[in-house]
């Protein structure tokens, strides 16, 4: 996969986005800009609004006020399959019962069977066994390869250890050619020697696929090797977004330098 891959790549803006669940405010007036072919890492602790920042960008949950830009497009509208966005989960969210290839094949077929999904005929059909002709089928197995899973190809997920379940993961966000990379702790399933690897993997799935990734992590380590930029927040709110070193050397506040400083 070339960075010309995708002719829609693209930038993401988030504008001032805001987020209560009842009473509790999540996301207070949030705004960054992450550049086409940017790494650009959430960090902060956990339930300081990571997730749903990220679920928003995705269309998976909405804000109350604000808006959420992919490329020159505003896509507060748009379904979350429409947005031509990737995510990969800490659960991995893989269907148990489909193959490795069913699984990585599904969002291309979602997407050629958007419309006649509609005739109720055709959706009792069984759509994954179409996972397995065809263009998909070659799609699917070049992902499988890059990440060096095509000798589990047949194998259900159940049968895989977490790293090689991870990787599933990865091919399935990486077969959609998407414009952008949504990642919310895809390794913190992992032991700490997989992490590494796995980290190194998802460095040149980026490098590779050419795309911005929003990566999630409560992982001060993780987010310093890995990211261009990274946005620390917390409560809701972003302190400070600076590359990697920046955020070291010159923490805006003092809440920076504490979370960045401590020990995990
Ligand atoms: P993080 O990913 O940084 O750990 P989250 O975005 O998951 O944080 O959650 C931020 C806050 O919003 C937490 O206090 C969490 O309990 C709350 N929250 C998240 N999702 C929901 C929801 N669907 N309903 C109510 N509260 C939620
Ligand atoms: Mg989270």
């Amino acid at each position: 996969m070339t960075s010309s891959a995708n002719a829609f790549q693209s930038g993401v803006s988030v504008r001032s986005v805001s987020k209560s669940f009842g009473q509790t405010r999540v996301l207070s007036d949030i705004s960054l800009e992450i550049g086409p072919r940017e790494f650009l890492t959430l960090l902060g602790p956990s339930g300081c609004g990571k997730s749903t920042l990220l679920r928003i960008i995705a269309g998976l949950d909405h804000a109350d006020e604000g808006s959420i830009a992919l490329g020159n497009q505003t896509v507060d509208g748009l379904l979350p399959r429409e947005r031509d966005v990737a995510m990969v989960f800490q659960s991995y969210a893989l269907y148990p019962y489909m193959t490795v290839a069913e699984n990585i094949g599904l969002p291309l077929l979602m997407r050629r069977t958007r419309s006649w999904q509609r005739l109720p005929l055709i959706r009792r059909l069984h759509p994954v066994a179409r996972a397995a002709t065809g263009t998909i089928a070659r799609d699917v197995r070049r992902a499988a390869e890059a990440l060096q899973i095509e000798t589990f190809l047949d194998r259900k997920p159940g049968q895989l250890s977490g790293g090689q379940r991870q990787r599933v993961a990865l091919a399935r966000a990486m077969v959609r050619n998407p414009r952008v990379f949504l990642m919310d702790e895809p390794l913190s399933n992992l032991d700490a020697k997989l992490r590494v690897a796995a980290r190194a993997e998802i460095a040149e799935l980026h490098r590779r696929s050419g795309v911005a990734c929003i990566y999630v992590t409560h992982d001060q380590v993780e987010a310093m090797t890995m990211s261009d930029r990274v946005a620390v927040m917390m409560g809701g709110e972003v302190l400070q977004v600076a590359p990697p070193a920046e955020i070291y050397d010159r923490p805006a506040e003092l809440r920076v330098a504490e979370f960045v400083g401590s020990p995990k």
